[in-house]
């Protein structure tokens, strides 16, 4: 704990201008509700941001491609799981029942994995981070709130068919790690939800005969994670609501409807962000 303690302190790099800029967001995206007026920018450090949602919602998407754009790491400790699942170790054979049966893990290990993730992009001289995936119960979100200071929180919204639809059509890449989605998805307007239509996001040619499913995937698995997540991690929501720093979005579709208007909630011009990093 120690370790983490001491590693979560905000660092001293910047880009306040980029900061300042997203932190003041006021949006009037006819999707996001709920937006905090961040009035305090602390231009004396990176951001510190946090993706919340269910599993499948797109915390891993959203998260990378802000992480690219804004010069941040992404860390999604799911991956830190994940990365030890693939060693050979007495933990690797503890997590695999764990995650396997759509359970989380203990916090102290989440936090020993964090803390070394952090601790490695700490001597590479990385600074702030977009955590998706953590926290997760209210106990990592208190103890996240003692050692540093959370900017913003974006929860990610989707209808819970989807969510299901999206987690069964997920696929990685075994080489690159990099992910995919074969699920074509369209779904019918319901109970007053209008309908929604994603197309699969496909592997180029040389991933496709390299893709892998998740074990934790499956059907069973995915309804159990899901009803984890309202029961742990939703209470998470409502600890950042009371911060005043959880902007809600709810996303409209795929990656090309849902992009353009979540940097809009956030304020973030993609042109003027590249620009900005670039000069
Ligand atoms: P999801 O697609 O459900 O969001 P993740 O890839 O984030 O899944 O995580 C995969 C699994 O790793 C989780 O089901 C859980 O077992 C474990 N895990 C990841 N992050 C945490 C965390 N912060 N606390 C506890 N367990 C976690």
């Amino acid at each position: 704990m120690a370790a983490f303690t001491r590693l979560l302190k905000p660092s001293s790099s910047t880009s306040s201008l980029l900061f300042k800029r997203s932190l003041s967001a006021t949006s009037s995206s006819a999707v996001a509700s709920d937006i905090p007026n961040f009035s305090d920018p602390k231009p004396s450090r990176n951001f510190q941001w946090v993706f919340l949602g269910c599993p499948g919602v797109g915390k891993g998407t959203y998260a990378s491609r802000l992480s690219n754009l804004l010069g941040v790491p992404h860390i999604a400790t799911g991956d830190l799981v994940r990365e030890e699942l693939a060693s050979s170790g007495a933990l690797s054979r503890q997590l695999a029942e764990i995650v396997n049966q759509g359970k989380l893990v203990s916090d102290e290990i989440i936090f020993n994995l964090l803390s070394k993730r952090l601790e490695a992009g700490e001597s590479k001289g990385e600074s702030g981070f977009i955590l998706d995936g953590f926290p997760r119960t209210l106990r990592q979100a208190e103890i996240l709130d003692e050692v540093t200071e959370i900017d913003l929180v974006v929860n990610l919204k989707l209808r819970e068919d989807v969510l299901v639809e999206k987690c069964l059509g997920r696929r990685i890449c075994s080489q690159c790690g990099k992910g995919f989605n074969v699920a074509s998805i369209n779904a019918k307007p319901e109970n007053g939800r209008p309908g929604m239509s994603m197309a699969p996001l496909l592997p180029p040619q040389h991933c496709a005969s390299k893709l892998i499913t998740r074990a934790d995937d499956t059907e069973l698995v995915v309804k159990e994670r899901l009803r984890v997540y309202y029961e742990m991690s939703q209470p998470v929501e409502g600890f950042y609501k009371s911060q005043g720093k959880l902007m809600e979005f709810d996303l409209p579709g795929g990656i090309p409807e849902s992009w353009p208007k979540l940097l809009e909630a956030l304020n973030l011009d993609e042109t003027e962000v590249k620009q900005s990093a670039v000069a």
